[in-house]
């Protein structure tokens, strides 16, 4: 119950690795918002509720939107008596190069993926002030740090993410709020698994992704929460600006996975 008493707000907590961490805080004692534009947000803050901790709230919110992200934050302040720690989890992707993705689709991705963690920074650090400190994670990519062909959108906003929480680090740090960023590598989620299912062969493809990886394997959400909540615990008082891998070792080697060429 390493967080009894202390407010959660993540981002994007309707699935996938979100929800996770969702649940991963709530198991710890919590207090959650579950932030998302999918309605089913409702639902699982209702569940949440019921598992334990100290209650849950659904915001259906566009984090790209500074109106309905002010609205979260104070309707969590309200309701749920303070934010300690921001969990910036909300993303999407759409396909494309430089040359084919069109300049809607590129704004959109940029506005969702990064300007949606600045908005929610920015709301969340007076009260983070106010209260003595806090925390903000920002769930990258590894594709922050190194790239893939025809996802340049997605790739930017991500590599902006981890330079944004470098800055944040920096200008947070005499109000005591420690940021930090996570870079999963393929993490085995529904969105993941659709986007396996567009292949022709999806049990290869997916063992192709996971040969990618050192560990020769897809990471599971609940590594990304526990890394989550390591990065928000005491634990880590020393740690701020950092980058943190969750990649099972993918951005270890040249590629292949370290592999030699045959
Ligand atoms: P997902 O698509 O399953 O979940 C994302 C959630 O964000 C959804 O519930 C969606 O409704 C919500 N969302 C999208 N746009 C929103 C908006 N404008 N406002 C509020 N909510 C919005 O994704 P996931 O696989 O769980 O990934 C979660 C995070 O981890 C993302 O930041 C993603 O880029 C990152 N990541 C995932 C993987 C992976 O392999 N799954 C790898 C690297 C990084």
């Amino acid at each position: 119950m390493r967080f009894k008493g202390k407010t959660v707000i993540v981002t994007g907590a309707a699935r996938g690795i979100g929800l996770t961490v969702a649940k991963t805080f709530v198991s710890e004692g919590a207090r959650v918002t579950v932030v998302d534009t999918d309605r089913k947000g409702r639902e699982v803050a209702e569940a949440l509720g019921r598992q334990g901790g100290g209650g849950a709230l659904f915001m259906g919110a566009d984090v790209s939107n500074a109106f309905a992200v002010d609205d979260a934050v104070r309707m969590t302040i309200q309701t749920l008596g303070s934010v300690d720690v921001l969990v910036n989890n909300a993303a999407i992707s759409v396909a494309g190069s430089v040359l084919t993705v069109s300049p809607e689709d590129w704004r959109r991705v940029l506005e969702v993926n990064l300007t949606g963690a600045y908005l929610f920074s920015q709301a969340c650090a007076p009260e983070m002030k106010e209260r003595g400190g806090g925390v903000i994670i920002n769930i990258a990519s590894v594709q922050g740090l190194a790239a893939e062909q025809d996802n340049a959108a997605y790739i930017a906003s991500k590599g902006g993410l981890i330079a944004l929480t470098r800055s944040m680090a920096l200008d947070l740090a005499p109000l005591n709020i420690r940021v930090n960023v996570l870079c999963p590598g393929a993490i085995a989620t529904e969105k993941v698994k659709e986007t396996l299912v567009g292949y022709p062969d999806p049990e290869q493809a997916r063992r192709d992704w996971a040969d990618l990886h050192a560990l020769r394997r897809l990471g599971r959400p609940e590594e990304v929460a526990q890394a989550a909540l390591f990065l928000a615990s005491e634990e880590a008082a020393f740690i701020t600006g950092a980058i943190l891998p969750v990649d099972g070792g993918m951005l270890a080697s040249f590629g292949m996975a370290g592999r030699p060429l045959e």
